[in-house]
């Protein structure tokens, strides 16, 4: 990304190396990992295993490796995986479950209202039984954090209990177990003791470049050893990565603290706003949606990206992942431009209500040149500004201009004023009272010129006012 985004909220994976970071990488002492002789490789194996009450560790290159190399050692196939059915080893890793392993999932939802699954319900699903048809239970995979949510010891510790009385195995995706541990204040030792494997993530929060390590019994990291052979993940000099990744542990690991006040700190001016946030924020992650006050972030994500400010826009959705290079003054920038957007409007665009509805629940939309052939949309020039504000001077209060492109225009001043048309104002009741709109102009007076492609406002005429 350019150099202009000073906020990227993509994922907490966006995170670029510190120079600190890249000094310990240069200074990592090593060998060859597939000869097992890299020695900055063996201290990071040994203090993942360590911090988690395990025998071994397995450096690999990504957490969807480490994943399916542990699912692949616990599974035969015609067997199945019970996990949440969010849960990133069955919805995010390329159905990697069916093709490595030959088996299958079953997933199950959270009771409503709860972000977790609970032991009752994974007991509920397990089957021990041969017979003719159905898939043996024989993994129980958790993730923890799940969407920035964690899941309460208590339950794993149940879900345990009836994984050893049942005869499964216990595999824990915990990309983010570092964060789950900073938010309850439960060391690593004490979730692992529930698990036979455990994938700790070393480039999410943590902020490495690259790299994950699977942990579990000295047996099982030595089948694991020879499945990332066979995967093609047997590695080098990965000392340089290990030494990242020790570094990230011991000086990043700390810092997660305040990844998850800043993530509060974020929500609160959401809710402030009249956002919604739609998951609870335990971590790192805040999950919002401008629904009841019609803020779309698809619209809005070209000016944050302006100001510096990059989101992955879901129409009026958004997650928001919070790492230690977005700082508090960040947020603070964040939660400004957002209320600018929100005070000023311009982000809102001139179309058929059907069409307005598509475009903000597709972030593909195609959108603009349509909307402009078919005369949705209205001005974008600074010349339609000024004689919006020409209008305005002579009487008309508060013109709604209706703004997409705020990329192009960077006179946000002038941008205080949305007109909307009368066929808009009926294709849009849902805006009166939301919009700061108080003109309705006829729209029959609104001469468009070919030549400068703008609409000519001179000649319109108020016909309504709407209360603010
Ligand atoms: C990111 C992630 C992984 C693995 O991701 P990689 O991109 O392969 O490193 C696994 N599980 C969860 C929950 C994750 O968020």
């Amino acid at each position: 990304m350019s150099s202009l985004v000073r906020v990227d909220y993509r994922s907490d994976t966006v995170t670029r190396p510190t120079q600190e970071m890249l000094s310990a990488m240069v200074n990592a002492p090593v060998g060859d990992d597939v000869y097992q002789d890299d020695p900055t490789v063996h201290q990071l194996e040994k203090k993942c295993a360590d911090l988690c009450g395990m025998e071994a560790g397995l450096f690999v290159c990504s957490g969807v490796m480490s994943n399916q190399i542990a699912l692949r050692c616990h599974l035969k196939p015609m067997e199945e995986v019970i996990c949440d059915h969010r849960a990133h080893v069955y919805r995010s890793e390329q159905g990697g479950i069916m093709f490595h392993s030959n088996a299958s999932v079953m997933p199950i939802i959270p009771h409503e209202g709860s972000t977790h699954i609970t032991a009752q319900q994974i007991e509920a699903k397990i089957n021990t039984k041969v017979d003719y048809h159905t898939p043996i239970s024989s993994v129980i995979s958790l993730e923890n954090t799940i969407m920035g949510t964690v899941v309460p010891v208590e339950e794993i510790a149940a879900t345990h209990t009836l994984a050893r009385k049942h005869g499964l195995k216990m595999h824990l995706d915990g990309a983010r177990i570092w964060n789950a541990s900073t938010a309850t204040g439960i060391e690593l030792k004490q979730y692992g003791q529930y698990f036979d494997s455990i994938s700790l993530c070393l480039s999410k929060g943590l902020g490495a470049p690259i790299g994950s390590v699977l942990v579990g019994s000295k047996d099982f990291i030595a089948l694991a050893r020879r499945y990332r052979k066979l995967f093609g993940g047997g590695w080098r000099q990965a000392g340089l990565l290990a030494g990242a990744a020790i570094y990230a542990i011991d000086n990043i690991w700390p810092l997660l603290k305040k990844d998850h006040e800043n993530a509060q700190k974020l929500s609160k001016g959401l809710i402030e706003m009249g956002f919604k946030i739609t998951v609870p924020v335990e971590t790192n992650f805040v999950f919002v949606n401008g629904e009841d006050i019609n803020f779309s972030f698809r619209h809005a994500h070209p000016f944050l990206l302006a100001h510096g400010v990059l989101i992955t826009p879901n129409g009026f959705n958004c997650r928001m992942a919070v790492h230690h290079q977005v700082t508090s003054e960040g947020v603070d920038l964040t939660l400004s431009l957002i209320k600018q957007l929100i005070t000023s409007r311009f982000i809102y665009r001139v179309m058929s209500n059907e069409d307005y509805k598509k475009s903000v629940v597709d972030d593909h939309y195609p959108g603009t040149a349509q909307e402009i052939k078919e005369g949705f949309l209205h001005f974008s020039t600074k010349e339609t500004i000024r004689q919006s504000a020409e209008i305005y001077q002579k009487g008309v209060k508060d013109l709604v201009l209706l703004k997409i492109d705020p990329l192009k225009l960077t006179d946000l001043d002038a941008l205080r004023w949305v007109t909307v048309s009368t066929r808009q104002s009926k294709a849009f009741p849902h805006l009166h009272g939301k919009l700061p709109l108080s003109a309705v102009v006829s729209e029959k007076h609104i001469p468009f010129d070919e030549k400068t492609q703008a609409h000519d406002w001179s000649e319109s005429e108020v016909i309504e006012q709407v209360e603010q």
